[in-house]
């Protein structure tokens, strides 16, 4: 449905490009490794992913004694699955048991607002209590924003004025969320990446409160990254993986762009798990993550 419509750019950027390799090679050689090395890093692939790619490719044709082009296409899928899949199994969100706290975190505008809204929606839908904390206290819009997505999501929000301490509102969030007995406490966070050292001192702060007020809870730090922005994205995943232990990342916007083999990059450069994935601008347009859906979407 949705994640194959807005892939079209990216699968035409990858399946169709290796469809015209294959018809113009017909047999396996060098030249066309570089072909396929070149479609992989023009679609956001990453340097050092494609690399990987390519050498994994190359033992299998080996391997498997292959001398015809159009027998790569299903060697080059079978691999990308295995890229993304590496790390499954911890693909799920940590939400149970409740209660559990998610702590959202990147650099503005890559959509945190937005996708804190949408799994506060999913949430709610399913039945959990659900509450939301507005740490990004330094920009009244976020707030306001966020107080936006808690109304369209039907669920409660804390926050305090803009230019507060961000700690002392997820503080706030935290007690409200026990008193209120909330099985998902979701929490916004500053996006502003001045340097790695002023982040990490913000998020640590936020991370001993967490853990001081809230120690029993299940813990879902999530990192939003834009596909958009292609290999920038991969940059900002690990200044904040540096900063502070991800454990799940929510890739938005993967709809309309042509970079979306950047998860590629991502996940096998950072080997956290890509949770989440944005295909929309609406309260629906946030997917559990699924690898093979994800490969048969941009190479059918
Ligand atoms: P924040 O600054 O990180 O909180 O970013 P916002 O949540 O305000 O989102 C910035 C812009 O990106 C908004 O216009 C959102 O509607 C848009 N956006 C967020 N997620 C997606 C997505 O998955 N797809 C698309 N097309 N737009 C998105």
């Amino acid at each position: 449905g949705r994640l194959k419509e807005g892939l079209e750019k990216t699968r035409r950027g990858i399946s169709d490009k290796v469809d015209d390799i294959i018809k113009s090679y017909q047999k396996i050689d060098e030249e066309l490794f570089e072909d396929l090395e070149e479609v992989l890093i023009m679609a956001d692939v990453g340097l050092e992913t494609t690399e990987r790619i390519i050498e994994d490719v190359k033992d299998k044709v080996k391997e498997r004694k292959l001398t015809e082009a159009s027998e790569i296409k299903s060697i080059l899928k079978e691999e990308l699955k295995e890229i993304l899949e590496d790390v499954e199994g911890k693909s799920k969100l940590n939400i149970n048991p409740s209660p559990a706290i998610i702590l959202v975190v990147g650099v503005n505008g890559v959509g945190k607002t937005t996708t804190i809204g949408k799994l506060a929606y999913r949430f709610r839908e399913e039945g959990k209590k659900v509450l939301l904390s507005a740490g990004d206290t330094f920009r009244a819009a976020a707030i306001e924003q966020l107080s936006e997505w808690a109304n369209r999501a039907n669920v409660d929000i804390i926050s305090h004025s803009e230019g507060s301490d961000p700690a002392a509102v997820i503080f706030d969030g935290i007690q409200a969320a026990k008193a209120r007995n909330m099985d998902i406490l979701i929490c916004d966070t500053a996006g502003r990446l001045h340097n790695k050292k002023n982040l990490m001192n913000e998020l640590n702060k936020i991370f001993r409160i967490v853990g001081r007020e809230y120690p029993n809870a299940t813990k879902e730090v999530l990192l939003v990254v834009d596909a958009t922005t292609g290999q920038n994205a991969v940059m900002q995943a690990k200044v904040f993986k540096e900063a502070c232990n991800i454990t799940g990342i929510a890739l938005t916007k993967l709809d309309g762009t042509a970079k979306g083999g950047v998860i590629f990059a991502v996940q096998s450069e950072l080997n956290v798990p890509v949770k989440l994935v944005g295909v929309g601008e609406g309260i629906n347009d946030l997917q559990d993550f699924d690898p093979e859906n994800f490969v048969d979407a941009i190479f059918p």
